[in-house]
Order: C-alpha cells, then sequence, then structure tokens
C-alpha cells in the first residue's frame, strides 16, 4: 500500500469510530459492542438458525454466532426446551441439582483433562478463578502468557496480550496495560512472550521457573485470527512446564467444541493440567467451567481453602441448556456435518482470495476461521498479525453487511469469525457470492 492510501484508510478509521462513538454517547445504555465498520453497535430484533435480523428489518447470515456461543445456531430448539424445563423447575439459582452433576459428568467424558469440573458464568471469571488455583497449587504468583491471546478482561490477565505495535518495537520490557485503571503493580505478574518460538519458550521458562505458576494458553489462537501451532511445539511446551514444575493452563473457552468434542487437547493429543470452557458450552446462555487434574480441583473450597463462589454460578438455565448442548455434539454426525459446512467456506473464501487482486489469507480451524489483509503468507505469531490492513477489513465488513452478511468488527484487527451447525449450504453458497462481489469492490477501489 503506498503511503497516501495507507493515510486515507487510516483517515477513513478514524471518521468511522468518532461517528459510532457519537451513537453511543448519546444514549444511556453503556453499550461495548460497537462495530466500526458499519459505525454502530449491531441492534437485533430477534435470532433464529443462521440469521439475526436487524432494527433495519433486515436479515443477515451470521458470521459472528454471539463471538462462538451459538454453535448450534440462534433459538436452538433443544436449548430452549431445557430452558423452559428450568423455568418450570422454579428457575433456581445458588442450589445444587442433579443435572449438574450430570453436566460435569458428560465433560470428564469429553474432555481430556478434566477429572473435576467446577461451574461459573464467564470466561473471564474462570480464567481467574483457576488462576488463582494454579498458583495455590504451586506456591508460585507469575504466570507465562502469549501476545496476542485472550483470556479475559481481569487485572491478571488484561497485561501484555494485544499489545500496540508501537509499544512492542520500543523496546519496554514492562507487560502493556491494555486498559486504563489497572494497577502498574499487576505487571509483574504478567511474562508475555511471542506465541510459537521455542527457544524464547525455554529460554523464559528455565529464568523464571521458581515464580512461574503457569503457562497460560490459547492452544489455538483464534483471538489473533486463529494461529495454530504445531503439535511438536505443544509437546515441547508440556513437556517444559512438566520439567519445572509449571502447570500448563489451555484457555479452551474459545476452542472448545469448535474442532470436535475434546477440544484443542483432543486435536493435538496433548493434555493440560487445566482447561476452561465456555461460550459454546452453554448453548448460548451464561456458562463456563474449569477443569483440570483432581488434585489441583480439590484446592477449591470446602475441600480446599482457595475461594471460588457466586451466587449466579452455574444458575439452573444454563446447566440446562449445556445438558441438551452435549447431548447434541456427542450425535454421531455432529462434526461430519459441521466439517462439510467448514470445508465449503474455508475453501470457498481460499480459492476467491487466490484469484482475487485482494491481497489477503483466510486462516481456519474447525468453526472459526480468521482474516487477514494485506498479508498473504502464513501468520504465525502476533507481530506477524498486526501487519494486517484494517481499513481493508473494515470496508470488507461494511460491504458484507450490504450484501445481508454480518461480520462482528474487533476494531479492525484479524481476530475470529464462525458459523454454527445451523448454517446450511445455500448460506454458504450466499457468504461466497457476497464475498466474492466485496473483494471486486475492493479491488476496483484499489
Ligand atoms: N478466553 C478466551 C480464549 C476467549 O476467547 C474469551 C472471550 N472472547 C474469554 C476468555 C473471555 O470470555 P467471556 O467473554 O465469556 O468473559
Amino acid at each position: 500500500m503506498t503511503e497516501n492510501k495507507e493515510m486515507q484508510s487510516m483517515d477513513e478509521e478514524v471518521t468511522l469510530f468518532q461517528s459510532a462513538k457519537k451513537v453511543l454517547v448519546g444514549g444511556v445504555c453503556s453499550s461495548t459492542r460497537l462495530n466500526r465498520a458499519t459505525g454502530q453497535p449491531f441492534f437485533a430484533r430477534s435470532g433464529n438458525g443462521s440469521r439475526v435480523l436487524g432494527y433495519d428489518n433486515k436479515e443477515y447470515i451470521d458470521c459472528c454466532c454471539s463471538h462462538g456461543a451459538v454453535l448450534l445456531g440462534h433459538n436452538s430448539p433443544d436449548v430452549n426446551q431445557a430452558i423452559r424445563k428450568s423455568l418450570d423447575m422454579g428457575t433456581l439459582c445458588s442450589y445444587e441439582t442433579e443435572y449438574h452433576q450430570e453436566v460435569a459428568r458428560k465433560i470428564c467424558r469429553l474432555v481430556p483433562c478434566a477429572e473435576k469440573v467446577r461451574f461459573t458464568n464467564s470466561g473471564t471469571e474462570a480464567t481467574m478463578h483457576l488462576l488463582r488455583a494454579c498458583r495455590a497449587y504451586t506456591g508460585k504468583d507469575k504466570i507465562i502468557r502469549f501476545e496476542g491471546h485472550f483470556h479475559g478482561y481481569h487485572d491478571y490477565v488484561y497485561i501484555g496480550g494485544h499489545t500496540p505495535l508501537d509499544y512492542l518495537k520500543s523496546g519496554n520490557r514492562v507487560p502493556y496495560r491494555e486498559s486504563e485503571g489497572i494497577p502498574e503493580e499487576m505487571t509483574k505478574y504478567v511474562i508475555s512472550i511471542p506465541f510459537n518460538d521455542t527457544g524464547i519458550l525455554e529460554k523464559t521458562i528455565k529464568k523464571h521457573r521458581d515464580q512461574v505458576a503457569c503457562v497460560i494458553l490459547e492452544p489455538i489462537n483464534y483471538n489473533s485470527g486463529c494461529i495454530v501451532p504445531s503439535r511438536e511445539y505443544m509437546k515441547i511446551m508440556r513437556g517444559l512446564t512438566k520439567e519445572n514444575n509449571i502447570l500448563l493452563f489451555y484457555d479452551e473457552i474459545q476452542s472448545c467444541f469448535k474442532i470436535g468434542a475434546a477440544g484443542a487437547q483432543g486435536y493435538y493429543g496433548i493434555i493440560p493440567d487445566v482447561c476452561t470452557l465456555g461460550k459454546a458450552l452453554g448453548g448460548g446462555v451464561p456458562l463456563s467451567a474449569m477443569c483440570g487434574r483432581k488434585e489441583i480441583m480439590d484446592l477449591f473450597r470446602p475441600v480446599g481453602n482457595v475461594e471460588h463462589s457466586g451466587t449466579f454460578n452455574a444458575h439452573l438455565y444454563s446447566i440446562m441448556a449445556a445438558n441438551a448442548f452435549l447431548d447434541i455434539i456427542a450425535k454421531e454426525d455432529f462434526y461430519s456435518k459441521l466439517e462439510a459446512l467448514c470445508l465449503k467456506l474455508h475453501g470457498g473464501i481460499e480459492c476467491l482470495l487466490t484469484r482475487s487482486q485482494v491481497k489477503g489469507r483466510i486462516q481456519y480451524l474447525g468453526a472459526r476461521f480468521g482474516l487477514f489483509f494485506g498479508i498473504d503468507k502464513e501468520v504465525t505469531n502476533y507481530r506477524e498479525s498486526v501487519e494486517h490492513d484494517k481499513g481493508l477489513m473494515l470496508r470488507f465488513i461494511r460491504e458484507m453487511a450490504d450484501r445481508g452478511v454480518y461480520f462482528h468488527d474487533y476494531g479492525g484487527s484479524a481476530c475470529h469469525h464462525g458459523i454454527s451447525i445451523a448454517h446450511t449450504q445455500e448460506d454458504i453458497d450466499k457468504i461466497l457470492n457476497a464475498s466474492e462481489d466485496t473483494l471486486k469492490v475492493l479491488q476496483e477501489s484499489k
């Protein structure tokens, strides 16, 4: 891109952001769901299957799918029926039921590292409490995390993830605080390193082994556009953590159930000590789970002394929804059907990008994928992913919305998009047709 075009695209981005901000400042609902590409949050009337109906009365094929939470699609009859059953039981909250046991048993059968399960609401809560258990287990306080991975919004982990490129280039060794309001002291507990580099991982672990409780990662780094490390890298990580008395923590909030019922740990065949599950688990309602080896999980109260509690944890309607969800994904043809849809979509976009003059790339695994513009070779870590052209991404999203396909915008960055089992072959054809037209428009305006 020439310097002029780059500036034009940046100006456009700033203008979009300003106009979108105005929409939010004007109202009383402080929304977090701004879509810079369309200039406002997506105001939905309803969702059904693969579709969401906007307030503009326009139906969109959904390529956000509630950020990966509705793997069964919107308005799933099975999930709805399960929720109705929980309502008939009296909207029970803060009590245990036989269904809690049932869902935990199902998770233990499916997820290799899960010897015990504990439920909470969001992914953010899950990583926060499970890190607490990791610290208690090892008696150490620091964590090693990776650039471009995301683990929720609490102060333990909203540091050193999506660091601005100029900060990375500045050579400042203090990990970057991703929000105002995070105390500086928190940075001393975080060691943030590039992903996919065995040498750096080994050096860091050896240097800090006596202070580090765990290595936490997205085993499939969907939050930087779907970066999949090699099995060899994961194997080395497993070996190094074990040898150095450091726990291995897979944050599978996004990856769980997208590739298979056993998540990324099943995909690699490399099993962590602990993991978090979330998003899709609740079939679209709030539920996350902390799982792991019994001796670590037994540190939680009342067996041990690590606190984790909360009024709304494992609300019955979420548990019932998860129970239905787990039964559906256990059906024999669930993943073969999902895979066929993904193959058609991912292969189709790959083909369109290859044929188009627009430089871009798709990376994918399971039901989610990332798009990169201005890059055509494999992206293997966050620093490479930030070379992506945000302006082009925003224009892609806007043009797709005009053609009836909804993509969420993650600030123009490469992140994750996806489909559900409710998407049909015809939906995929429509997404591909819209993508083809959109790429033509982007190409012509180059
Ligand atoms: N971890 C990962 C890997 C995630 O993708 C997310 C959500 N995008 C979270 C944690 C946080 O989950 P939640 O939004 O439910 O708090």
